[in-house]
């Protein structure tokens, strides 16, 4: 079926504009060259094939750039050192360049990755605090178009949209930074072992380069992180959390941070599109849901806005009989924020409720404060900086 749409030459114009300004830069380098990063299985088949190469050579090199992640084609040793040179005239393993590399006290560790085009966005590491392993934490979109009030990424202008190897490689630049990819003796690493989409950015709204993206990483010939172990967060864009469900089957998590519409029309404006009541049938057709795995709601505690017991009771009532928990996250203030964290009192009050309804709600300590690890924040402190 084809839509024809009556535009003048003008909207035209400004529609094509618009969305050049969101799209993230093509795999091909200024100087040829095409990176292989971020491509699907079949697209690197297509460019080995375009290359005058047998097949078995993208099996080989998706070995190389996802399981070992090797970054020259010379240190591929299953490849001779004639084509280990024609490779690199051609193609290249791309990486983000390290903007800025922070460590906390806490251990939690921020990343600065900027790329091409000189856009930049955050990952952060966040280590379990018992177990030797921890989360990354990606950013999906260069700022984010849906300007939830507590959030700082809202404030900013979106640039753009990131590319699947703009999402797969912030993973791949953490790993190098810890040096956890396997080693010869075939040890898998530990520390990096979760992903969480809860960076910059709405998922959902870039949805194609983030399943595309997770795709590649839950390709067990690769870097073969199960999708139990990815999390990804959404405002709640409705039809694409069935899209996600069905396709990707990934662990969801919602940033619910309120139980009334109208209270939550003004903290996440997407409501007004998604109220509340939609947004939890959504939850309860979520694939993993009917598997008992346990879909997260994100609550962010805002005094007196948020945080009475009624609000604590209806939350509860909400989430009846989903396997679900909740993520009670005291507010992380920011310069021009119009809004304080609950009280500890507070925050105790309302997780006993959840509690004693039979739901887990860890409160969420705020990890890597001194390096302002919060969704958007060096970002901004970078670019106040720069301005
Ligand atoms: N856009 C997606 C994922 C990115 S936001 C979403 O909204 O779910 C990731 C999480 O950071 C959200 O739960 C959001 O509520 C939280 N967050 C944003 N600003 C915050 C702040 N100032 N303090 C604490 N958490 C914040
Ligand atoms: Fe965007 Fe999420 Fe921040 Fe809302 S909370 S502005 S959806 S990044």
């Amino acid at each position: 079926m084809s839509v024809t749409l009556d535009l003048t030459a003008a909207e035209r114009e400004r529609i094509l504009a618009k969305a050049a300004h969101f799209s993230p830069p093509p795999h091909i380098l200024p100087d040829g060259r095409r990176d292989l990063v971020g491509l699907s299985r079949e697209e690197l088949l297509e460019e080995v094939e375009a290359f005058g190469e047998k097949p078995f050579r993208a099996k080989q090199l998706w070995h190389w750039i996802y399981h070992q992640g090797v970054r020259e084609f010379s240190a591929m040793s299953s490849i001779a050192k004639p084509l280990q040179e024609k490779l690199a005239e051609r193609f290249v393993i791309g990486r983000p360049e390290v903007a800025t590399d922070q460590l906390s006290k806490d251990q939690t560790r921020k990343f600065l990755f900027r790329f091409r085009d000189h856009e930049a966005v955050e990952t952060v590491y966040i280590p379990d605090r018992q177990e030797d392993r921890g989360a990354v934490c990606l950013s999906s979109q260069v700022g984010c178009t849906l300007s939830c009030r507590f959030c700082h990424t809202g404030t900013q202008r979106l640039a753009r949209n990131l590319s699947a190897a703009e999402i797969v490689g912030q993973f791949m630049a953490a790993r190098d930074a810890y040096g956890e990819w396997p080693s010869p003796r075939g040890e898998t690493p530990r520390l990096l072992s979760t992903i969480v989409l809860m960076g910059m950015g709405e998922p959902l709204y870039n949805y194609e380069n983030v399943a595309k993206a997770m795709k590649i990483i839950m390709d067990g010939e690769g870097i073969a992180l199960s999708r139990r172990r990815i999390t990804l967060s959404t405002s709640g864009v409705i039809p694409m959390m069935d899209r996600a469900g069905e396709e990707l089957g990934v662990n969801l998590a919602v940033s619910l941070h309120a139980v009334r519409d109208d209270l939550r029309d003004e903290l996440v404006p997407l409501n007004r599109k998604y109220p509340i009541k939609e947004l939890i049938e959504a939850c309860r057709r979520y694939p993993s849901a009917s598997n008992a795995r346990r879909i997260t709601f994100e609550y962010i505690m805002l005094k007196g806005l948020n945080d009475t017991e009624a609000d604590a009771h209806e939350l509860v009532r909400l989430i009846a009989g989903l396997p679900a928990k909740v993520n009670l996250i005291p507010f992380n203030p920011w310069p021009g924020s119009n809004y304080e964290p609950s009280t500890p009192q507070a925050l105790k009050k309302f997780a006993a409720i959840i509690t004693q309804a039979g739901y887990a709600s860890p409160i969420r300590t705020p990890r890597g404060q001194d390096i302002l690890a919060a969704c958007g924040q060096l970002k901004s402190a970078v670019e106040q900086a720069a301005q």
